[in-house]
């Protein structure tokens, strides 16, 4: 997928978490971070491909990718699995732990959003026709629908059309139940 339809797959992903869970009290700090942390996360399993949007945002990104990407291996490998899930959340936990001290937002639920975006990035990423190896480093790829011919490929029409125009209209639905939650309606 696309990085843009990551964003929107991890901004709808965050909206489901709001509406059919009990929103935790949070500063306003923690729920803009938390925001960041979703759409980061929602990028981060493709920081094994050298191309991917997430190296595009950043600073010397190039050079990052170049140094990262071969570690994991290549594209749709650690990163896309339930032990990258474990292992970037568990990273992601000690660097928290570790700024706990100067950061002034809720390291838990910061926590909590980028893990939201990554598995968020993992589910879509199951629609396409490379699938998603989540037992790795047992080399199977899963996928819905289950047969690969039937899946789509990456930025073509049906990415394009039909699941980026859902997702947003989704969120436009959804934005109507969320924004009175927070404006305290
Ligand atoms: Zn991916």
């Amino acid at each position: 997928m696309t990085g843009r339809t990551h964003d929107l797959t991890s901004f709808t992903a965050l909206s489901l978490t709001l509406v059919y869970t009990t929103i935790p009290d949070m500063s306003l700090a923690t729920a803009v971070a938390a925001l960041g942390a979703c759409f980061i996360g929602g990028l981060a399993p493709d920081i094994d491909q050298p191309t991917a949007d997430l190296y595009r945002r950043l600073p010397a990104g190039t050079v990052i990718a170049r140094l990262v990407s071969p570690i994991l291996g290549g594209h749709r490998f650690i990163s896309h699995s339930l032990l990258g899930v474990l292992l970037f959340g568990w990273i992601l936990k000690l660097l928290l732990v570790a700024m706990q001290s100067i950061i002034l937002v809720d390291s838990g639920i910061i926590w909590t959003a980028f893990m939201i975006g990554y598995v968020a990035h993992l589910l879509v990423d199951m629609l396409t026709k490379e699938g998603v190896p989540w037992l790795f480093p047992i080399p199977f790829a899963f996928g819905i629908p289950p047969i690969q011919a039937m899946r789509i490929r990456t930025g073509e029409f049906i990415e394009k059309s039909v699941i980026f125009p859902s997702l947003l209209a989704y969120n436009n639905f959804s934005m109507c139940s969320i924004i009175p939650v927070f404006s305290g309606s």
